[in-house]
């Protein structure tokens, strides 16, 4: 078929049979492909070397800077493939195999057959607030786990590195209820419970460590250096580093509830004003209809200072996020 002759073939991937490509970066593609030893299917991101000696760009710098680059590509893939080997957590993406060749580095991760969260808000246009509960309260578990257990900073937290598992059945589809004004079906709005008006979306899991960061040591829980003689600069740092995942979790939160992300600006400039001074606000009439509670959790999130954004502990005992419904862990 068609789609197997155009997939390519990489020499060090033996094990893995690739099936069609999933996402597309900078540097990687992943690929969706079958683990031939245990016939499971598994992601493969698949990330090229830099080439040091025939690139264009590269040709200006001398033997010293591009053996520069190639350590600093490596380094920075084997941070990543550090941190990830070090979680367990139901809403992480597990990391599988780490393969190294010639010209490529591999990372064989746990199948998302859902793919991005992105997509679902594009397919849905926006989630109910049961919907999004479920969702940001699966992200919440995965950043408190990574916050408080493990002592690392994702930073890269957005819809695009935010994968699911799809539900089985989905009553019907799309499972979103319409925006104030818009004609569409209305689906099962009051009714949630997962399976029902979830949109299809199952277990949610945070993918993309490429960004993180280490801030506590992992066995002593204490910062990293010598204990006890940490600068309080450095301790308060990585203290307010991890108010970086809080702000983004801010805005995803904030992008499904409306289906539009808090800041935005066609140019750069303006942009990084605005999210600077926190300029943001709860637009009429996609937000009209939001309960207050909701909103108050949003804006702790998106508060400028970051000594008074709400921790993860914090969010998690919000109201809004503890509200339950009835009907959510009841049997179908
Ligand atoms: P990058 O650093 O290039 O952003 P990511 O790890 O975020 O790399 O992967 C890029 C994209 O590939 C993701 O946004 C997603 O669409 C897809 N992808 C990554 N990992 C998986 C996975 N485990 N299951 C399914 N799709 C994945
Ligand atoms: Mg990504």
């Amino acid at each position: 078929n068609l789609e197997k002759r155009k997939m390519p073939r990489y020499n060090g991937l033996d094990r893995y049979h690739l099936l069609e490509k999933m996402g597309d970066g900078a540097f990687s593609i992943v690929y969706k492909a079958l683990d031939l030893q245990t016939g499971e299917k598994v992601a493969v991101k698949v990330v090229r070397k830099l080439e040091v000696n025939n690139t264009q760009k590269d040709r200006h710098l001398g033997q010293a800077a591009r053996k520069e680059k190639k350590t600093s590509q490596r380094s920075t893939i084997l941070k990543e493939v550090a941190i990830m080997r070090q979680l367990k957590h139901d809403n992480i993406v597990e990391l599988k195999e780490f393969i190294e060749s010639l010209d490529h580095y591999f990372i064989v991760l746990e199948l998302l057959p859902g793919g991005e969260l992105f997509h679902q808000i594009v397919r849905l246009t926006y989630f109910s607030e049961d919907l999004s509960r479920h969702v940001i309260t699966q992200v919440a578990n995965a950043v408190q786990y990574l916050h408080d257990e493990v002592g690392v900073i994702h930073r890269d937290i957005k819809p695009e590195n935010l994968l699911f598992y799809p539900i089985d059945h989905i009553p019907s589809v799309p499972g979103a209820p319409i925006r104030p004004g818009e004609e569409e079906s209305k689906v099962d709005e009051g009714q949630f419970r997962p399976g029902i008006g979830s949109g299809g979306i199952g277990v949610i899991k945070l993918a993309d460590f490429g960004l993180s960061k280490v801030v506590w040591d992992t066995n002593t829980m204490t910062p990293c250096g010598t204990v006890g003689y940490t600068a309080p600069e450095i301790v308060k740092d990585q203290r307010y580093s991890k108010s970086v995942d809080m702000w983004a979790l801010g805005c995803v939160l904030y992008t499904i509830l409306c289906g539009f992300p808090p800041f935005y600006d066609e140019s750069i400039q303006d942009l990084t004003e605005k999210v600077s001074k926190g300029q943001y606000t709860f637009l009429s009439p996609w937000w009209d209809d939001i309960s207050d509670s909701a909103k108050d959790l949003v804006s702790h999130l998106l508060t400028v200072n970051p000594e008074d954004r709400y921790s993860i502990g914090e969010f998690l005992n919000h109201p809004w996020i503890k509200n339950t419904p009835v009907n959510l862990n009841t049997a179908p």
